[in-house]
């Protein structure tokens, strides 16, 4: 062969390689990071959402602030959901509904929903969709009337349930919810766990040191798990006080991973408290606490961060 044909050849065979390493990377379990902050505005961290792609489903874990913009960005178009899960009702987690079903109803490519939106979350999932199709109610009208839109894609049809236990089966794919504890006040407040062909995925939700999350958690894939921190100097304040109060802190996040054994451990809902003197702990601070308690393998979480789930787990960062 003559050296150009050689090269050429060469260049096709990793060519080939590549994009069969490419094709492998795809798994039929992908997680995706849409929003990683908790209440407070930051450019770089949306409000809480977490999307999984399995099997043939598209699943959204809560919907916090900018999630239409996060979803088109990967370009998952926001009519393509299979169902929303709530974890509670706490703003952060919930203010991006109405955009989202709204928004999905669209005619663009980034909407289009033609069958009913479909959220499955604690009692008091009802209501709260119930006000907000009434909230909406004149955009919806003028839009039928207007756009001809399908009625079928901004109907609502809302599932509730009062405990733990599988609350949506489709296609070998199973989400069960569990209780955790995010405060004496903040009731009801779940986890998810998402089970496919021996993979799990489990979210904490919003939770200080939960058992459950340990037991839900314990040997799944990705455990995704809320974290809070703030500087020992401003936990005399009783507002900081109370706000850790209702989350993991590094160490007790670390001793959950350790007793849970995920194969990686993901931070998401990452709270970082700061006043006017005292400035917030760095995401560094907050590893090397979680060291203290925990040494097995952990990503901190950014918004669009990514996790093809197979027997080994591939983090893509954005
Ligand atoms: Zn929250
Ligand atoms: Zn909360």
């Amino acid at each position: 062969m003559r050296p150009t044909l050689v090269l050429a050849f060469c260049l096709c065979l990793a060519l080939c390689l590549g994009m069969a390493a490419e094709a492998r990377a795809q798994s039929d379990l992908r997680v995706t990071l849409l929003g990683t902050a908790s209440p407070s505005p930051r450019a770089n961290r949306f409000g809480p959402s977490t999307l999984v792609e399995v099997g043939d489903q598209k699943l959204l874990f809560d919907a916090g602030r900018g999630v239409p913009i996060r979803m088109w960005q990967i370009k998952v178009p926001m009519g393509k959901l299979d169902a929303l899960f709530i974890t509670h009702f706490h703003s952060d987690h919930v203010s991006g509904i109405p955009d989202l079903w709204l928004t999905g109803w669209l005619g663009p490519e980034f909407g289009r929903r033609a069958a009913p939106f479909r959220v499955i979350g604690p009692t008091g999932t009802k209501p709260l969709m119930e006000n907000i199709e009434k909230a909406f109610a004149a955009d919806v009208k003028i839009r039928l009337e207007d756009e001809k839109l399908p009625p079928a894609g901004i109907a609502i049809a809302t599932e509730e349930f009062d405990r733990d236990g599988v609350v949506y089966e489709r296609n070998g794919v199973k989400v069960t919810a569990f209780q955790v504890d995010h405060g004496a006040a903040i009731k009801p407040a779940y986890g998810y766990r998402v089970d496919y062909q021996g993979r799990s995925v489990v979210i904490s939700g919003d939770t200080r040191f939960s058992e459950n999350v340990i037991k839900y958690g314990t040997g799944s894939d990705l455990l995704i798990h809320e974290v809070g921190s703030a500087r020992k100097e401003l936990m005399v304040n009783l507002f900081a006080q109370r706000i850790i109060a209702h989350h993991t802190t590094p160490s007790e996040a670390g001793q959950v991973f350790t007793k849970a054994k995920p194969k990686l451990a993901v931070y998401t809902h990452i709270v970082l408290l700061s006043s006017a003197t005292i400035s917030e702990p760095t995401l560094g601070e907050v590893v090397a606490e979680t060291r203290q308690t925990y040494d097995g393998p952990l990503e901190v979480g950014e918004d669009l961060m990514a996790f093809e789930i197979g027997d080994t787990i591939t983090v893509k960062k954005p």
